[in-house]
């Protein structure tokens, strides 16, 4: 074990008798990685175990700075602080109450997705918005305002959230809300953990009839019929994706799989499941016990993946009933899939351009990726609809996410894709970003000001700090 340090030490009062005994945290000093596995950074890592050491850690740490981190799952720097305070949230993960008539969830912040849906779903209930895996913890999902298949029709996770509970810089606990301190409320929805710790949050759940869902998977041979498709249909389906093969060029540039979802209704279930519509099924899981040595993740590989779902999917009835697992996290199946990129790693490039000119947008970006020989391994495409405001990423228009092996000449070609999007009006994710310029960063998030006026009221002094705010010098103002 490495070092281990006292970062608090906090008086907690006895039961009744005024005993009151001192309660120590201590941190160990260790390497953390973003989910992409290209950022690293050592910290002192602590796991407070309740509120009041979460409130001691960052009162008695004045000499360093603080960032509180979930599961990881961010691709980038988002999660790190070198050098500083980290402060792993896996130990707040107790359900407070859930209201099962109204569909209401009051939850510790270190909650996982995973432990809510085993929660919920049984009780006929499903999350308002998820993410593409169900490991992140809620308190992660806020801080990142996390979207889903669903975003156009409903939103980000802010929306549906009542209210959260947060940790600020002097130790004090502030409930916000829509209405009260609304200010801080927003600004920590796509704040990346820069406000303070979430200790708890409350929002609301989606009625559903099973733990299913009705799915239809459409072949398009191109990008432009890709985007037709989900122009013409998305706002039939709850759910809407697409799946693209970047390795493919010329007229078949950006084809892909277009995938439309909705919770399937009891009636639409074959027989054998409707007995039980709502029993969770456990996903099955490989994993990938240790780091290759070399990436089994190139140009090639990726082309004989995507021949090969192509041809598997011709296989496939169009239409399908899925378990939720299955249809929103299928990479889960493979537990630690992002050793598969070797030592390098890989980086998440996620976008949104206006619904105008967005096409072209995405059109250059493919084809530069092409030029560049570093296409993307896997990538979604999908509709987003109504933004938040300050750091919340979504905003109307198409986004696109590209995993990409870390190689030589990287981020000389991210470099042209910032370009580009500055031209289109575009903007990176901050959840999965890892190489946007400072510079960058300002012209795609000009209410970056605004944000930063309210982080400054309740933290004047930068206690809470990443190495993402450090790369993109967030401390220096606009
Ligand atoms: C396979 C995969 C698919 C994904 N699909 C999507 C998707 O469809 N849509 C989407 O929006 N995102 C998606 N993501 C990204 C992921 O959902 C988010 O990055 C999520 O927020 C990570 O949660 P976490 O608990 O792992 O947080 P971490 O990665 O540990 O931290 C992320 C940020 O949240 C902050 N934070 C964490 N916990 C707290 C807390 N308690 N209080 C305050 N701040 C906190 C951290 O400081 C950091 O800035 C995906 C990620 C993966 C790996």
């Amino acid at each position: 074990m490495n070092h281990l340090e006292e970062i608090s030490a906090i008086k907690v009062s006895g039961n009744g008798n005024h005993r009151s005994v001192m309660k120590p945290l201590y941190a160990e000093n260790k390497e953390l990685e973003g989910w992409g596995r290209s950022n690293r950074a050592n910290s002192d890592v602590a796991h407070p175990t309740d509120q009041h050491q979460l409130q001691g850690s960052i009162h008695h740490t004045y000499d360093r700075t603080i960032l509180a981190r979930g599961e990881g799952r961010s691709y980038g720097d988002a999660s790190l602080n070198g050098g500083n305070i980290t402060l792993q949230m896996e130990k707040f993960d107790y359900v407070i109450e859930f209201d099962r008539e109204r569909g209401i969830f009051t939850c510790e912040g270190g909650m996982t997705l995973k432990a809510i849906l085993e929660t919920v779903v049984p009780a006929g209930w499903f999350l308002p918005v998820t993410p593409g895996t169900q490991y992140p913890t809620i308190g992660g999902c806020f801080a990142c305002d996390v979207h889903g298949k669903n975003h156009h029709v409903a939103g980000s996770l802010v929306k549906h959230t009542h209210w959260i509970e947060l940790v600020v810089a002097n130790g004090e606990i502030i409930h916000c809300s829509h209405d009260e301190f609304s200010d801080l409320f927003y600004a920590t929805a796509g704040g990346m953990g820069l406000t303070g710790v979430i200790n708890k949050i409350c929002f609301e759940l989606q009625p559903i009839e099973s733990a299913y869902i009705a799915a239809e998977y459409f072949l398009c041979k191109n990008l432009s019929v890709v985007m037709r498709l989900l122009e013409a249909y998305d706002h039939k389906y709850p759910y809407s994706v697409a799946w693209m093969d970047c390795v493919a060029s010329g007229d078949n540039l950006g084809r892909g799989q277009v995938i439309f979802g909705e919770h399937a209704k009891k009636e639409q279930l074959p027989e054998n499941l409707q007995e039980n519509p709502l029993h969770l099924n456990q996903q099955r899981t490989i994993a990938v016990p240790f780091v290759p040595p070399i990436s089994f993740v190139n140009p090639f590989t990726t082309m004989i993946f995507n021949q090969t779902k192509i041809f598997m999917d011709r296989m496939n009835p169009r239409k399908r009933i899925e378990s939720h697992i299955n249809y929103f996290y299928p990479l889960d199946s493979v537990r630690r899939w992002n050793r598969l990129y070797g030592p390098p790693g890989f980086i998440q490039y996620q976008f949104v351009v206006p619904n105008e000119g967005g096409g072209n947008a995405i059109t250059e970006i493919l084809q530069t990726a092409l030029n560049h020989g570093h296409p993307s391994s896997l990538a979604v495409l999908k509709r987003f609809g109504e933004g938040q405001p300050l750091l919340s990423f979504p905003r109307p228009g198409w986004i696109l996410a590209m995993d990409i092996p870390v190689r030589a000449g990287l981020f000389r070609m991210t470099a042209e894709f910032e370009k580009i999007l500055l031209e289109y009006d575009g903007r990176v994710y901050l959840a999965k970003d890892s190489c946007l310029s400072p510079e960058g960063f300002r012209q795609m998030y000009p209410e970056f000001e605004g944000w930063l006026n309210i982080k400054e009221k309740y933290d004047p002094e930068w206690r809470f700090n990443s190495d993402q705010a450090n790369r993109l010098k967030l401390r220096e103002g606009i």
